[in-house]
């Protein structure tokens, strides 16, 4: 079918707390608009306190995206650790700081555990900053794990994790349909 491809809504968290915060951001924006089609949606720059860390860090900078994705999960996850890794990501110890962090959220409605991915990501009802992008961009998602909508779990969001400070910066969420 001429025109016709195989695509699937996809999800992605982005997070920076370690060099040019707003360069790395810049960049992993901007390979992202290369790998997702429309329609995308981005969330308003967050900077957000570091959770679960096990040293002292400076605050994330975090946007969430959505849009169309042309491969299978594996192939995306594949492309965000791409992305890290040109932004020089190191991993010394678990929850260091990184230049850059590229997460899968959602992968359409799909359920998935293998070694390498858990999809929906098992942190998003955790962090403030996912459900407050999340139901900026992609309300009405319903998340299997959870049997409720971003919408939902947002409003439901526990004290302890709504006390997780945010600022919130820059332009309000963008929705948009490029012109090619
Ligand atoms: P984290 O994001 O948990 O702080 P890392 O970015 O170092 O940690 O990711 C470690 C590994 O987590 C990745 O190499 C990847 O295989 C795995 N992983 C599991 N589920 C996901 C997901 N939904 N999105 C991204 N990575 C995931
Ligand atoms: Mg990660």
């Amino acid at each position: 079918m001429p025109g016709w491809r195989n695509v699937t809504n996809v999800a992605v968290s982005l997070g920076t707390n370690a060099g040019n915060r707003e360069a790395n951001l810049s960049a992993m924006l901007t390979e992202l608009r290369r790998i997702l089609d429309d329609p995308l949606a981005f969330s308003r720059v967050m900077e957000t306190e570091p959770v679960d860390v096990p040293d002292s860090q400076v605050w994330f900078l975090n946007v969430i995206v959505s849009g169309n994705y042309a491969g299978n999960a594996h192939e995306l996850l594949c492309d965000c650790r791409t992305i890290e890794h040109a932004l020089l990501r190191k991993r010394p110890f678990k929850n260091a700081a990184r230049t850059a962090d590229v997460d899968i959220l959602l992968y359409g409605r799909e359920s998935i555990g293998s070694n390498e991915l858990t999809v929906p990501h098992p942190q998003i009802a955790n962090r403030r900053f996912c459900l407050e992008g999340l139901r900026r961009i992609a309300p009405g998602r319903y998340i299997a794990a959870h049997g409720q909508t971003v919408a939902e779990l947002y409003e439901r969001m526990p004290a302890s994790i709504k006390q997780q400070r945010i600022i919130f910066h820059g332009m309000p969420d963008q929705s948009y349909f490029t012109m090619e």
